[in-house]
């Protein structure tokens, strides 16, 4: 039987793979988009029908801000049926806050939805844009023997490796392999072919019904780390300022915070503001566990979530997407979310 040819979206949003230098000022400045799909011409030899849609303006991904992952979900979501897949070329400085965005404002998702950048713009010789590029489109239109998506999921691919988007983290300002999955293994790897690993790529729990966008958000989260030396008016006023409703706390190892009794008390206070607290480790691997050391057991006492083995970006997002649907702030609100954040909703935990 003769296969439909395949259809992807390109959506720029900016980054340095569209950029150039400026020989007024030798800074990078973004180029028309158009000037991309010049610069790659590899990507007509491809079997499929390529698409693009641009940002306009384009942006530095530092600047990225939720209400543009709202504008990516709106553009998924209108293109969908058009469409096998998407690539989004992004800005690595924040690529993983945005794939892990969209990985939790998606439901049922049957098409991929990968993300790419370089490290070096598409138009200097040592590029590793081109085949990053290149690899994603061919990742994103690749079906399976029974002609369905090969990785219906929203996933990071960067020098050679497929990773799922809300494992990733960006490990390196400098070198090609910019990004990590440090707690799951690659989806995919590309070398002379892609080797897919199939038994790890999620599926849709109905493939035959459409994907569920998701686009309420509430960002009133705040970040704490933890570090030797931090003071009580510090950690007062991130973990019980009155503009948040969610609190990351990035504990050290397994899961480990201050055991000062000031610093429980704050703890206890917030919980009993009504916020949603979630323990997550500063390690670049490894997983939280509450039951190993006192002041992880104390923290547990004191109505912390455990965030397992959580990206800080993937923790964000999810906060954000859970905020939004249980928007109340009353007391059942914060249970549902204390109780999905310990589920694993998109094979973002191990748990
Ligand atoms: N500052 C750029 C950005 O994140 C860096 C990059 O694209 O790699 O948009």
């Amino acid at each position: 039987m003769k296969k439909n040819k395949s259809s992807i979206l390109i959506i720029y949003t900016g980054g340095t793979i569209g950029m150039k230098e400026d020989p007024a000022d030798n800074t990078l400045k973004p180029f028309d988009f158009s000037q991309i799909l010049k610069e790659v011409p590899e990507l007509s030899k491809f079997a499929c029908r390529i698409d693009s849609y641009s940002f306009s303006p384009v942006i530095d991904s530092s600047d990225i801000e939720p209400s543009m992952w709202v504008k990516l979900v709106e553009i998924i979501r209108e293109k969908y049926c058009f469409y096998d897949g998407f690539v989004i070329l992004h800005g690595t400085d924040t690529m993983s806050y945005s794939a892990s965005a969209i990985s939790f404002m998606i439901d049922n998702l049957t098409k991929p939805v990968v993300f790419t950048g370089s490290q070096l713009p598409i138009g200097v010789p040592r590029t590793d844009g081109k085949e990053n590029l290149i690899s994603a489109v061919e990742i994103a239109s690749a079906k399976d023997d029974s002609g369905r998506a090969m990785v219906p999921e929203v996933c990071v691919y960067f020098d050679c490796l497929l990773m799922r988007a809300n494992r990733t983290s960006k490990m390196s300002s400098d070198n090609f392999n910019a990004f990590g999955s440090p707690n799951f293994p690659p989806l995919a790897e590309a070398g002379i072919t892609i080797r897919y690993n199939t038994s790890l790529i999620r599926r849709p729990a109905d493939p035959d019904a459409g994907p569920v966008f998701k686009t309420a958000l509430d960002t009133r989260v705040s970040i704490l780390k933890i570090h030797p030396g931090i003071t009580p008016e510090v950690v007062g006023d991130i973990l019980c300022g009155p503009g948040t409703r969610a609190v990351i706390i990035e504990t050290y190892g397994s899961g480990n915070a201050p055991s000062a009794k000031w610093f429980l008390d704050m703890v206890i206070r917030a919980h009993s503001m009504g916020k949603v607290l979630l323990n997550v480790t500063q390690c670049p691997s490894g997983t939280v566990n509450m039951n190993i050391y006192a002041t992880g057991k104390s923290l547990q006492k004191a109505g912390v979530v455990n965030g397992c083995d959580s990206t800080t970006e993937s923790a964000l997002a999810k906060l954000f997407v859970l905020l939004g649907e249980y928007s109340s702030g009353t007391e059942e609100d914060r249970s549902c979310i204390e109780r999905e954040l310990s589920i694993d909703l998109k094979g973002e935990i191990t748990c």
